[in-house]
């Protein structure tokens, strides 16, 4: 099953090129805004099932109307290293623990999106990433029972801006990584069952049509459900929480010399069994006083 989202309605994927209004169809029963769903995630599920395709009629759309699968997470976490080999170009040691941070929900867009570097002394840096969307209450639960709190996957893009990231007594992961239209996902949730292995997905991007990062995600060092499971320790999860699981090597910071994006630049993003990202890159206004101190 696809789940998309246009324009803050729930729909159901039932074609390529075909999609189905969840509220419409179910009369009121499931939806209208994602969200609904997520909550009523089992339900709907259950429901989802039951709908013949080939019976109902549905409109035509545009993966450029799409918008993220979970627009309004009541939380979005991200992952930092979660690949060996990204740890390494990192220039860091993998971590024992899954180390996590933010991405602000006012990032969030849709798959093909416009995106503004913030001024000209920033560093804008991509990172292909799974994203997993949450579709039941998890408080401490194991990795074995993770992925039936997993309503599914979608593909999303951890944007970096490296200067703001970097620079400071402390690294910024949140806010460096939280500028407008810095966390693309989309295009729709795929439910784990439509994958014959969802722990091993080919993942990479292209900057201009040449390939930046090419990896599995078997290859991640806490798969999805250590993540749900170790997070669920320490926090509630909630339907429709959406978690970005850290990005394979192959980043702009990582190279020799270092490549960041720039105005005119087009980043595309994929990953097996789940669809493509689209950004474009322009030059946006900065961050007022960044780089400077008071007092
Ligand atoms: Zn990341």
């Amino acid at each position: 099953m696809r789940v998309a989202n246009i324009g803050g309605r729930a729909k159901l994927v039932i074609a390529h090129d075909r999609i189905v209004d969840v509220a419409d169809l179910s009369h009121g029963r499931f939806g209208p805004h994602p969200s609904a769903v997520y909550d009523d995630w089992a339900a709907f599920s259950e429901w989802a099932a039951t709908v013949d395709k080939d019976q109902v009629v549905g409109q035509t759309f545009e993966v450029s109307q799409l918008g993220p699968p979970s627009p309004t997470p009541r939380q979005a976490f991200a992952v930092a290293l979660n690949y060996v080999d990204h740890a390494a170009e990192s220039g860091v040691k993998p971590p024992e623990n899954p180390l996590f941070f933010t991405k602000f929900m006012s990032a969030f867009s849709g798959p093909i999106s416009e995106v503004q570097i913030p001024g000209p002394r920033s560093n804008v840096d991509w990172e292909t990433e799974l994203v997993a969307i949450i579709g039941a209450p998890a408080r401490r639960i194991g990795a074995d029972a993770a992925w039936a709190y997993v309503a599914g996957l979608t593909v999303g893009q951890d944007i970096s801006e490296r200067v703001m990231q970097r620079s400071g007594p402390m690294p910024q992961f949140s806010l460096g990584k939280s500028h407008a239209g810095f966390a693309p996902n989309g295009p729709w949730l795929v439910t784990p069952d439509e994958l014959s292995n969802p722990d091993d997905l080919a993942i990479g991007c292209e900057v201009n049509g040449e390939l930046m990062q090419s990896a599995r995600t078997a290859d991640m060092i806490f798969p999805v459900a250590d993540l749900v499971s170790y997070l669920s320790h320490v926090v509630t999860l909630y339907p429709g929480d959406v978690i970005f699981t850290g990005t394979p090597p192959g980043v702009g910071m990582g190279r020799d010399p270092q490549v960041f994006l720039k105005p005119g630049d087009v980043l595309t993003s994929h990953i097996e069994g789940l669809g493509d990202l689209r950004q474009t890159f322009v030059r946006g206004p900065g961050v007022p006083g960044a780089g400077t101190r008071k007092g």
